[in-house]
């Protein structure tokens, strides 16, 4: 284990005091004015280049050193979730409805503690580029900072992300190469009857055997239209129609999620979902209007970066602690990143007792804070070097 470790521990009471202060003041995403105030100033103390504002909230801070104009960028996410804490900490949300249940406190605390050392400490030859990107959960912050010109204002040649996992024990890693986490995408569907008795439905076009009909068939979409071999969900999450025992309601939604491994299975899911609302909606004399957003694309790691990470991690925890994750359907605008810069998308162990993510007990656990600000480090003297 290294050194820096040793040097970050020794501050840790600083850094768990600066993740819990951003703990009890979570907000929602582009409404990281606090959070990200508090980044530019500790970035500005250091020295270090500051912009802010980039797509919204966001935040990028620039150490240059020595020649190289290699440069990296390192990415951590500001944004809390519309959930009500649960925990009777001293360091709750004292912002009602908010919470940081993902862990971006401690994502940000770990980016911010690898900036100090980087500004102040390290020696390496190239440029690192700290990126504080709003709104991760479900609002596509990244892209917005994108949008708002983060690769045309800032070279940046290679990019990585942490996320806290609390299936991971404290001081391990994951990354491997490939799939990191699935594609998000959201559908709706109203079916459109003709409500009336529900004594006489020959006299109705009664909308819920219908929508009954269709998530039976939306469930034969992954078992016989995806191949077998490569990860899909369709989920149905809601269905909302009638409101009296007696009567047969106009018309009925439902609505879900669809997460994939690749985008030509997302096309390949939409356009089938499509053509199963229609036409079982036609078989029945209903209509449906059926509408399906892409969220976030695959978050998919290239081989070489992958690799080029867990050597950086191994060097810090040695190789049997770092692991090679087999991938989530969970989605992640990170994704949005690797799509216009090679990179990585990496897990760091939480442990399991600070509960599971997005759930309203879910607490970042502060020992991890020096193994990812560590890890942050020497990816980027690993980085400068190679
Ligand atoms: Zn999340
Ligand atoms: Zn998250």
């Amino acid at each position: 284990m290294s050194d820096l470790i040793g040097d970050i521990v020794a501050s840790g009471g600083h850094w768990q005091q600066v993740r819990r202060d951003l703990h009890a003041h979570p907000e929602l995403g582009y409404a990281e004015h606090r959070t990200a105030a508090l980044v530019a100033k500790l970035l500005q103390e250091w020295g270090v280049e500051t912009h802010t504002g980039i797509g919204g909230t966001g935040v990028v801070g620039v150490i240059r050193k020595g020649n190289s104009e290699r440069s990296i960028g390192l990415r951590a996410d500001m944004d809390a979730l519309p959930i009500s804490e649960a925990n009777d900490l001293p360091h709750a949300s004292t912002n009602p409805g908010a919470m940081h249940a993902c862990g971006h406190d401690g994502h940000t605390t770990m980016l911010l503690a690898a900036a100090q050392h980087l500004a102040q400490a390290s020696d390496f030859d190239g440029v690192v580029h700290l990126i504080f990107q709003p709104a991760e959960e479900g609002k596509a912050g990244a892209k917005a900072m994108i949008d708002d010109g983060l690769f045309e204002r800032f070279a940046i040649d290679e990019i990585y992300a942490l996320h806290s996992w609390p299936g991971l024990e404290v001081g391990q890693f994951g990354v491997g190469p490939g799939l990191a986490m699935g594609s998000s995408n959201r559908f709706y569907l109203t079916v459109n009857g003709r409500g009336g008795h529900a004594a006489m439905p020959h006299l109705t076009v009664d909308p819920i055997p219908v929508v009954a009909e269709i998530v039976q068939a939306f469930q034969t979409i992954v078992s016989r239209t995806v191949a077998p071999t490569e990860p899909a969900v369709v989920s149905v999450t809601t269905i909302n129609g009638g409101e009296a025992t007696n009567a047969i309601p106009t018309s009925c939604t439902l609505s879900g999620t669809v997460r994939t491994a690749t985008e030509e299975a997302i096309d390949v899911i939409a356009d089938r979902m499509q053509r199963i609302s229609e036409q079982i909606c036609a078989a029945h004399g209903a209509e449906g209007e059926f509408r399906f957003v892409r969220t976030y694309p695959p978050t998919i790691n290239p081989a070489a970066q992958a690799a080029f990470a867990r050597t950086a991690m191994a060097s810090v925890v040695g190789q049997d602690q770092v692991f090679d994750p087999e991938g989530a359907m969970t989605g992640e605008d990170f994704s949005f990143m690797l799509q216009q810069r090679p990179g990585a998308y990496a897990f760091i162990g939480n442990g399991a007792k600070h509960g599971a993510l997005h759930s309203d007990r879910y607490d970042f656990n502060d020992d991890v804070i020096p193994f990812g600000a560590t890890v942050w480090v020497r990816l980027v003297e690993q980085f400068c070097a190679r």
